[in-house]
């Protein structure tokens, strides 16, 4: 691994890099960005380039530091864990603080990576903040989070902040192509479903359940017009518990409508994104109305903003199926 094999984020890594260069090292750091979107691997690259003993812009692979660092045995880099649903202050305590007195074993840094920062409570974000406040001259914390605003301000003013963007489709696209050996097409649909985030595009390209999951909300779309009471609260029933195998189907259930509209409307199938479901697209598109398939898509996508807050999501579900049934 190298700065030039991950994907994206590139002008973060030429800052990143030409602190390196500039021995410009600040104490710490915060990756914020979506889930699957690259923070870990770009910490560790970061955190292993700074120990490498080439002391150069990007680590060489091949020196004890990096050796250690690849088989996860180098003393000087320690990731952050927590087994409970929140980082407490018995995790900083016992992983960061006791720790820290203790100087680099062989590295020039000694380097704690904190992944899901924003899980730290109060207290463990204060204790943190006192090591933050005084720092040895040895030490670098590498912050991840999703949702920077969980941190104290006091925190976030002693950190460079990088926000990572989502990726754009056709660099998730083309490597997927690239590694998994899938054609362009197949590509460009998980470089949708895969909304900027490598992580989530590798996970949904290994997962039957998620093509399982597509059939399904394929199904529902296609059947909209027949399903009748009981079928709709059936269908309900079915997905309502589980949040992100839900998010799922909305997203799926967008795009399924997105496509029979424009489909509709141009009938060229370059336009339409699930290009392997044509048929279905077709079908969808002939059965409904150009207002209908609008109102559907708007319909869905009030769901999916709905769903981002705590709503009841049996309520939600009931609201939708109601208005994609709408003549
Ligand atoms: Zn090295």
């Amino acid at each position: 691994m190298s700065f030039n094999k991950i994907l994206g984020h590139k002008e973060i890594i030429n800052y990143i890099q030409s602190s390196i260069k500039n021995n410009r090292i600040n104490h710490a750091y915060i990756l914020t960005g979506q889930d699957g979107v690259g923070k870990l691997t770009l910490a560790k690259e970061f955190a292993k380039t700074l120990n490498c003993e080439q002391h150069s812009t990007s680590c060489c692979d091949q020196c004890i530091s990096c050796k250690t660092f690849d088989s996860n045995n180098n003393p000087d880099i320690i990731y952050v864990t927590h087994e409970k649903k929140d980082i407490t202050v018995s995790d900083i305590r016992n992983q960061v603080i006791k720790n820290i007195t203790v100087k680099p074993y062989r590295n020039k840094y000694k380097i704690f990576i904190i992944d899901e920062a924003d899980k730290m409570n109060i207290q463990a974000q204060n204790a943190l903040l006192k090591t933050l406040e005084e720092p040895a001259d040895y030490a670098i914390f590498i912050l991840l989070c999703e949702n920077y605003n969980k941190l104290l301000v006091t925190i976030l003013s002693r950190c460079i902040m990088f926000k990572l963007r989502p990726l754009p489709h056709n660099l998730i696209q083309t490597y997927l192509n690239k590694t998994f050996n899938i054609d362009f097409e197949q590509a460009y649909l998980y470089s949708v479903y895969s909304q900027g985030s490598i992580g989530k595009a590798n996970q949904l390209i290994n997962s039957t359940e998620f093509r399982d999951v597509r059939d399904s909300a394929i199904n529902i779309a296609l059947n909209i017009d027949n399903l009748n009471l009981i079928d709709v609260y059936n269908t309900i029933d079915k997905i309502k518990e589980d949040k992100e195998t839900l998010k799922t189907i909305l997203d799926i259930l967008y795009l399924v409508f997105r496509d029979a509209l424009v489909y509709k409307e141009t009938e060229n199938p370059k336009n339409i994104i699930q290009r392997d479901k044509i048929t279905q697209t077709k079908q969808i598109a002939l059965k409904a109305t150009t207002t209908q398939l609008i109102n559907r898509c708007d319909a869905l996508s009030e769901a999916q903003n709905k769903l981002l807050f705590n709503i009841n999501t049996q309520l939600l579900l009931e609201t939708l199926f109601f208005k994609l049934k709408e003549k």
